[in-house]
């Protein structure tokens, strides 16, 4: 069984040291992380190929490139983020000097998820870093050669005492959590989110839990259907669909079912060629418990679209589900992978009914022309995003949760 005392007690010496506090240190800690990054992109890329079959230019947009302009836009802000600030002052306070300081929480545990096994653990890493935290970074055991990247080579570009990695599975990771932290950043799935709350509860250790979902796609007959599937496609495909905000399923009329499929084919044939598993632009599934899963919920419904697989490679052709039923497993549970299943509404307002009936999407994505139906979805309806007439391109743009996108820009 491992033991993660000497690990923790390192961590909280150096933090009492003070050592993190020094602003000029984290910045310091950072640009070894950005170096890191540049030095490493091709072991990067490899590793993410061994796991996922990640094509590369996918890798570039989603991992690296995406680590490597959040550490920038971190050392842009810092020296702004630190400053205390000058709170306006009530009555009572007139004559005082207030001041609010941001402090750090102190020995911080971010454990990631394999979907995106650099980005998912190394961005809070990074934001921990800059707020002034001792850091333990738990990668994901499943995506093996990222986390073996991970352990061999981080440590060599960051404060060994400060900023430890750590691996393991579910047994190390619940060793882990016997440690007292002082806050917890996890990503992964709602299952293993409630572990993790408990163990942090049991510290009253805050946490953030960033966690799966189904994220629905509705289409209205406004829409230019063809840029709506590249769009739709697109999202659903990055990742061979193992990506938390993947449109998960569609509601449309059948009328509008019947003119996505006969696009969707199009679109399949003119980016995968007539042999998609030769092509080098689909992810594939990332081990065999996924993929016997996925077959599972390939069995809801008829296939319009798709349907073929081989399980040596762990390749599931895009596929797209007709005739589904509000009660079959794939409109139950989180997808996770290349399948669509179209679920037929005949207005906006049944799709509002069905979304409401069921748990918060992590993301609404709406494709309509139509500004009524856009305010029916944005009063009618909660979810932790809402993005019209794209999708995936709203986590962008961090700061809001409504992001609206032309429906005739090319993409
Ligand atoms: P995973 O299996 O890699 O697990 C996540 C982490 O939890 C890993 O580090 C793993 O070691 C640890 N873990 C697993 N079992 C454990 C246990 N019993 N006790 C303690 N720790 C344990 O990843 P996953 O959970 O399959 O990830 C996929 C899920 O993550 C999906 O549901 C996806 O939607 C979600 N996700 C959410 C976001 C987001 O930002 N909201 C982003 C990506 C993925």
């Amino acid at each position: 069984m491992a033991n993660f005392d000497d690990t923790l007690q390192r961590a909280r010496l150096a933090f009492s040291s003070g050592k993190t506090r020094n602003v000029s240190f984290r910045r310091k800690q950072l640009e070894n992380l950005l170096r890191c990054y540049e030095e490493h992109e091709n072991e990067i890329i490899s590793a993410l190929e061994a796991d996922l079959r990640r094509p590369k230019q996918e890798s570039l947009i989603v991992e690296t490139e995406f680590m490597k302009n959040d550490i920038k836009h971190i050392l842009f802000h810092l020296d702004e983020w630190v400053q205390s600030e000058k709170p306006p002052k009530p009555f009572v306070n007139l004559m005082d000097d207030v001041q609010i300081y941001n402090d750090p929480f102190g020995v911080v545990l971010v454990i990631g998820a394999w979907n995106y096994p650099l980005q998912l653990l190394l961005v809070p890493v990074a934001s921990a870093i800059a707020a002034g935290n001792c850091v333990v970074i738990k990668p994901s055991e499943i995506a093996a050669n990222c986390a073996k990247f991970i352990a061999d080579v981080i440590p060599k570009y960051l404060d060994n005492d400060c900023y430890p990695v750590v691996c393991g599975g579910p047994s190390e990771t619940a060793e882990l959590l016997n440690q007292r932290f002082d806050y917890i950043f996890y990503t992964g799935s709602t299952r293993v989110g409630k572990i993790i709350h408990a163990a942090a509860n049991k510290h009253l250790t805050p946490t953030t839990l960033e966690l799966g979902g189904k994220s629905p796609c509705y289409i209205d007959k406004s829409v230019e259907l063809r840029t709506a599937v590249k769009r739709i496609l697109w999202g659903k495909l990055i990742n061979c669909g193992q990506t938390c905000i993947a449109p998960d399923y569609i509601l449309c009329s059948k009328e509008v079912q019947e003119k996505f499929i006969a696009e969707a084919k199009d679109v399949l044939k003119e980016w995968y060629g007539d042999n998609i598993q030769s092509s080098p632009d689909l992810s594939r599934v990332i081990n065999a418990n996924n993929f016997q899963r996925l077959l599972g919920l390939m069995k809801s419904g008829r296939v319009a679209v798709g349907g073929n697989y081989d399980a040596s490679e762990r390749f599931i052709e895009p596929t797209i589900l007709v005739d589904v039923k509000e009660t079959d497993p794939i409109m139950e549970e989180e997808i996770f992978g290349p399948i669509l299943p179209i679920f037929n509404v005949e207005s906006a307002y049944e799709a509002i009914k069905f979304i409401n009936n069921r748990e918060s999407p992590l993301v609404l994505y709406i494709f309509t022309s139509e500004t009524d139906v856009q305010n029916l979805f944005i009063n009618g309806t909660q979810s932790g995003g809402l993005c019209v007439n794209d999708t995936i391109m709203h986590y962008a743009e961090k700061s809001h949760l409504l992001y609206t996108c032309s429906p005739t820009r090319t993409s």
